[in-house]
């Protein structure tokens, strides 16, 4: 970042390192050339280590929902009766996904800040023939991240295939494809991976494929068979966006050298620091405990105070972006993301911003307590985000 560019604090897209900044620099390469080839490799390889996954990794050029489409529309058949389980904007999102294909979608309702019950969705699944589970695992609008391991086992005892949206926490949080038996994980660029959006990420695991098969749901462009049969030459089936993947192959990098571990214990330590500052300042954490997010904190504004005020006047004073509320939510809520390449210095710079705003609409809070709190906390949770 340059001193005046605006500090991104919002849930995507996040901050750009220099190491990919200067990769996006880069010249223009061939896209079914060995440089190509070579990077495709690296990348697959780096997104397996970070998704805990030994099966097929597909990069989409699209953003995050492309990934979530493919998912979907790749192993489904138009009638497939499918669960889709929604406490937030994101989940409800899959739910409309998997009913413009033609699925029969029924809805989990989970109370927005809450966490899914793991036995809640079994004793759903376990009456009725539902062929999948579409769960956001890191919902972004609510802060909320899913016990996503109950949710697979839950679904998995349900004869369901599990599509996972990890869009805002892969490379933020533990995600262990291969020990939690995720089948199909989708993720995008523009999060915890500190690239620009217009990249995408699809993890599959290696037994689900055969439902690939027999899937009927229309598709082309983001039709996941196609993106894995020319996987082998090292190419993807139609021309990507090769200077993003140039630029991907650089955050992998910085996150192998940080080490996957760090980063997580990182994120972990961030969100504690952000959490505890909220609360000394008086405000309320929309999400329950036990469920917060370790890449996005939503927190209630105070009474008589409205967030899209508060976000402007973060904006205009401090040229930190901040995010507000979606949906119901406008104005009653902001979300503070930290995800990517963030640290104590940015989450301090935000704080001030945060008090400063709430100060100038009537809620005075003490900035220095908010920092203390934060450093504290952080300090705490110490290197390994226990
Ligand atoms: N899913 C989640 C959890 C998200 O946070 C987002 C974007 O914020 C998306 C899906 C959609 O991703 P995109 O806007 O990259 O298509």
């Amino acid at each position: 970042m340059t001193g005046s560019d605006p500090l991104l604090m919002i849930p995507g897209p996040t901050n750009l390192p220099p190491a990919v900044r200067e990769a996006l620099g880069g010249a223009s390469f061939y896209h079914r050339g060995e440089h190509m080839a070579d990077l495709l490799e690296r990348c697959t390889d780096g997104l397996r280590r970070l998704m805990g996954a030994s099966g097929d990794v597909l990069i989409l050029t699209s953003s995050g929902t492309g990934a979530v489409e493919a998912s979907i529309t790749s192993f489904l058949c138009p009638g497939d009766r499918v669960l889709s389980v929604e406490g937030g904007k994101f989940g409800e999102r899959m739910g409309e996904i998997a009913r413009t294909f033609g699925a029969e979608v029924t809805t989990l309702p989970v109370e927005p800040g809450r966490a899914v019950d793991p036995e809640d969705l079994a004793s759903v699944l376990a009456p009725a023939n539902f062929q999948a589970v579409l769960c956001v695992h890191n919902e972004t609008s609510t802060g909320v991240t899913q016990p996503i391991a109950e949710v697979a086992a839950a679904a998995h005892d349900g004869g369901a295939l599990l599509i996972t949206d990890c869009v805002s926490c892969l490379g933020g949080v533990p995600v262990r494809a291969d020990e939690w038996e995720l089948d199909v994980i989708a993720a995008g660029s523009q999060k915890c991976l500190m690239l620009p959006p217009g990249l995408a990420f699809v993890g599959v695991r290696e037994e689900v494929w055969g439902l690939a098969e027999t899937a009927t749901m229309p598709c082309y462009y983001l039709d996941l068979r196609r993106a894995r049969e020319p996987l082998h030459k090292g190419q993807t089936p139609w021309t990507p966006a090769t200077t993003l993947i140039a630029a991907l192959a650089a955050s992998l990098d910085l996150i192998e050298a940080e080490g996957i571990d760090a980063v997580i214990a990182r994120h972990r330590a961030m969100a504690e620091a952000t959490r505890a500052a909220m609360l000394a300042a008086g405000l309320r954490l929309f999400a329950r405990e036990g469920c917060r997010s370790d890449t996005v904190t939503a927190v209630h504004v105070p009474e008589g105070v409205d967030s899209v005020e508060l976000v402007r006047l973060v904006r205009e004073r401090h040229n930190v972006l901040i995010s507000g509320g979606q949906g119901d939510l406008k104005g009653h809520i902001f979300r503070i993301g930290h995800m990517g390449m963030v640290d104590m210095a940015q989450i301090e710079r935000t704080l001030q911003g945060v008090a400063d705003g709430l100060a100038n609409l009537g809620h005075g809070c003490d900035a220095n307590a908010m920092i203390d709190a934060a450093r504290d906390a952080a300090r705490r949770v110490g290197a390994d985000g226990s």
